[in-house]
């Protein structure tokens, strides 16, 4: 019996795909030369934009022709829409999913795909390697929160144990992945029951709670780590060591506990390793911790991907972002002195609900002070259970958003940008 898997979407959609290749081959599948040969062929979806899961209807339904001409094959369809359909309480959208897509034969959640198996990796050298899965951000545009569900992070040896294994396979380059890398561990830290209502506590409160549940650090000076993940993560036991969690400032009060400093040292202190990156880190988790880490190790790739998604105030408010252009230059500026030769590139959405020209120009102005090597820009799309969906109309016209991304693409990723002009 033969796979064949079709991703769609970003790097962690990637990376769950080489699990998925794995937990195929544990059952005793092969992988198929392409997709005309395969018995199964798995579609790992994503629900990003509306362009993303149209191409998913049409890659069923040419399917479904093939299924009806006759051929044996069995369509499982897995990832976002997967995700999102499992987490909607009144099954609506399962039955949606199943009424649209008939001829699928399985609809599967990634969550039972796991991590138990060592990823099939497609490339010699590089591998991906997920450190957490889900998102509490809540970005007003954004579905991860309901796809991917709330953030989870692995237990760090587990990740130290994938890297050592990578390196002793002939890996030498890490991307870490998160859909919020840099806030890794603040479910270990103070448990995934906890992080939901973080941000709403008062300082005090908080981290009187973040301590509470650590018996062991009492003054607040650190956590073990062995002692907060709990019996089911035997393997987070990293030989008693002490681990001080970096606390994340944010409208003047401590907002998460990230253990992402850490890890990021630990895996570059493992023998083989040349090269280290990660992907996505948010402004608001970007703590001087991390960029003294970054700065003091040479491992870490000296380009970060930091999305920055509008340059206006008043948008980032709307879209829930936690910082403000100011505080974003600030960031940029810090980056940029404590870490010579850093390139950054970015992701931008244009077109968000009710963005005016001058707003627009906003961002285009902050593009030109930071200078992004690379933009990801994406127009945006009205998707189903986001807050903007909710609370905004689409007003921006497909011509107009049309027309602001092709200014920013000429501008950032077609004209030299690279050296900017913030200091
Ligand atoms: S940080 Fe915002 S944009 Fe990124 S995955 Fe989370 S909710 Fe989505």
């Amino acid at each position: 019996m033969k796979y064949h898997i079709v991703t769609f979407g970003c790097q962690q959609n990637q990376a769950d795909s080489e699990r998925i290749a794995s937990f195929y081959r544990a059952r005793g599948y092969a992988p198929a030369r392409s997709r005309k040969q395969a018995d199964d062929i798995i579609i790992n979806t994503c629900m990003i934009r509306q362009s993303a899961e149209d191409r998913i209807y049409g890659l069923v339904h040419n399917l479904s022709i093939e299924k009806l001409a006759g051929r044996k094959l069995k369509i499982v369809v897995t990832g976002c829409m997967v995700g999102m359909a499992a987490r909607e309480k009144t099954g609506r959208m399962l039955s949606q999913l199943r009424r649209r897509m008939p001829a699928v034969d399985e609809f599967l959640p990634i969550e039972e795909v796991g991590f138990d198996y060592a990823p099939v990796r497609t490339g010699p050298q590089h591998a991906w390697v997920p450190v957490s899965n889900g998102c509490n951000n809540f970005c007003t545009f954004c579905v991860v929160p309901f796809t991917r569900g709330r953030e989870v992070s692995r237990p760090i040896e587990d990740i130290l144990d994938e890297c050592r294994t990578l390196t002793g396979n002939g890996s030498t380059h890490i991307t870490l992945l998160g859909q919020n890398v840099n806030s890794y561990g603040a479910d270990l830290v103070l448990g995934a029951d906890r992080i939901q209502v973080m941000r709403d506590l008062p300082g005090k409160t908080y981290f009187e709670n973040a301590y509470s549940r650590n018996p062991r650090s009492p003054n607040g000076q650190g956590v073990q780590l062995s002692g907060i993940t709990g019996s089911q993560n035997k393997k987070a036991d990293t030989d008693g060591r002490e681990i001080t969690p970096v606390y994340v400032r944010h409208l003047g009060r401590l907002r998460i506990p990230t253990l992402f400093p850490h890890l990021l040292n630990e895996v570059c202190r493992i023998d083989g390793i040349i090269s280290v990156d990660f992907l996505s880190s948010n402004p608001w988790d970007f703590t001087d911790g991390l960029i003294s880490v970054i700065a003091n190790n040479p491992k870490i790739l000296r380009h970060i991907h930091l999305p920055v998604q509008a340059g206006d105030n008043e948008v980032l408010r709307r879209m829930n972002r936690w910082y403000t252009r100011e505080d974003y230059l600030v960031l940029v500026g810090k980056l940029k002195s404590k870490i010579p030769g850093l390139t950054l590139s970015t992701d931008i959405i244009v077109g968000f609900c009710g963005e005016t020209e001058q707003q627009f120009r906003q961002t285009v102005s902050l593009c030109r002070r930071v200078g992004f090597t690379k933009a990801y820009i994406s127009m945006y799309s009205d998707r189903p259970m986001t807050a903007a969906h909710k609370a905004f109309a689409d007003t921006v016209s497909r011509e107009e958003k049309k027309r602001r991304w092709a200014y920013l693409d000429e501008l950032v990723n077609k004209t030299n940008l690279r050296r900017g002009t913030y200091r």
